[in-house]
């Protein structure tokens, strides 16, 4: 306190006028200093010392003396929401904030604290003892921002992160869902009404299951890659997070949504956990390699022996691939170099031979197969100077270190 009524003794205080200040405004002139006090202490002791003028605080006309009702005006409007964690922010009148600055100016203070920081801060702690729950700056499930001047909350819900790994065991289902080509979502009679390419999706098929629970007004499934439509994800499964946008409840039984999710019979999850926004950055820049299960044509049809001669030496080769063909309408058409880092084959019928290949991440393995009219080189159905076309396709692993 020594510290704050020396400073308080260096200020011009007839420069304020007949200005009245109430404590809080008083305090927070030097809110930098005086460890553990609150504002309404400091400007308490200023008081003593220094002649200030009674009446209307002409800072804040009076807000600081409103932050009980602040805090269960936040509180009510927190109330429909499930959380752990919130965070304060607010909205302080532009006029408010600048009779403060002026203040600041005239009397040379040189560690004020903002009234924001002050109502963030006040009310926050009040909120907290109200609805016994812990205020948290960093990654708070929700935010409340209190407009001081129309004593209006907002809130920021944050979205509800769930991670997994999928298995998908239908073919023709798209990992995300895939909005109608011709009407673009709005419904017409390609889709039957529906909006939408396909009649479900891996996100819709987890998602929807999750927010039987959660609620919440919009989802998005972010994987590790993503599988073509008409493949297969076998094995371990796919990394992935769901996010569910503006959750009501967070703690949701995962175990029976991962049962609902597993009796779809096209999506399997072996469990869900808890993840962040974070997470998903951190999913989306993996590269890892995956391993494919290929089932192919030749034409004319190529001997087991020739097959087996010619994957070693396609392995580690180089392999250049301009953007595919069937994509390049909606994708720059760029060159990329990719390995395969091994290929075997797994057995030859006639024209149908089954392989399993690993390739480094975003290797295009139907193009590396069929050769994509030269677009893809080397490509095995070059190499075997066949035609080769892929009859089936599945993902076996996603080689994430997992
Ligand atoms: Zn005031
Ligand atoms: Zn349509």
């Amino acid at each position: 306190m020594e510290a704050i009524l020396a400073a308080a003794a260096a200020v011009d205080w007839p420069a304020l006028g007949d200005r009245a200040l109430c404590d809080s405004c008083l305090g927070r002139l030097f809110g930098k200093l005086g460890h553990g006090l609150t504002n309404q202490a400091r400007g308490q002791a200023v008081r003593e010392i220094a002649r200030i003028s009674e009446g209307p605080c002409w800072v804040c006309g009076g807000l600081t003396d409103r932050y009980d009702d602040l805090a269960a005006l936040v509180a009510r409007k927190l109330e429909p929401w499930e959380f752990e964690t919130f965070r304060i922010g607010s909205k302080i009148d532009f006029e408010v904030a600048a009779r403060e600055e002026s203040l600041w100016a005239e009397l040379a203070m040189t560690g004020p604290e903002p009234l924001k920081a002050e109502v963030n801060r006040e009310v926050g702690k009040r909120v907290s003892d109200h609805i016994r729950k812990e205020a948290a700056l960093d990654r708070p499930d929700v935010v409340a921002v209190l407009d001081t001047a129309f004593d209006h909350v907002d809130l920021q819900v944050n979205p509800l992160y769930l991670r997994g790994r999928y298995r998908k065991l239908s073919r023709g289902v798209p990992q995300t869902r895939w909005p109608c080509r011709r009407c673009r979502g709005k419904g017409c009679a390609r889709c039957g009404g529906t909006g939408k390419m396909y009649p479900t999706s891996v996100e819709e098929l987890i998602a929807g299951e999750i927010m039987r629970e959660s609620g919440g007004t919009a989802h998005a499934l972010h994987g590790m890659g993503r599988e073509d439509v008409d493949a297969r994800m076998l094995g371990r499964g796919r990394p992935f997070i769901v996010e569910i946008k503006e959750p009501r409840k967070r703690r949701i039984d995962l175990d029976a949504a991962v049962r609902r999710i597993n009796a779809s019979g096209m999506v399997e999850v072996d469990r869900l956990t808890p993840a962040t926004g974070g997470d998903v950055v951190a999913l989306k820049e993996d590269r890892a390699a995956k391993t494919y299960r290929v089932l192919l044509r030749t034409a004319p049809p190529v001997e087991e022996a020739k097959l087996k001669g010619t994957l070693p030496v396609l392995v580690g080769e180089p392999i250049a691939q301009r953007t595919p063909g069937r994509v390049v309408h909606r994708r720059a058409d760029t060159t990329r170099a990719r390995r395969l880092l091994s290929a075997e084959v797994v057995g030859v019928e006639g024209d149908r031979a089954e392989l399993r290949v690993t390739a480094e991440a975003g290797t295009y393995i139907k193009e590396w197969v069929h050769g994509d009219g030269g677009r893809t080189r080397p490509s095995l159905a070059e190499r075997l100077g066949a035609a080769c076309e892929v009859l089936e396709l599945d993902v076996l692993d996603v080689h994430d270190g997992g």
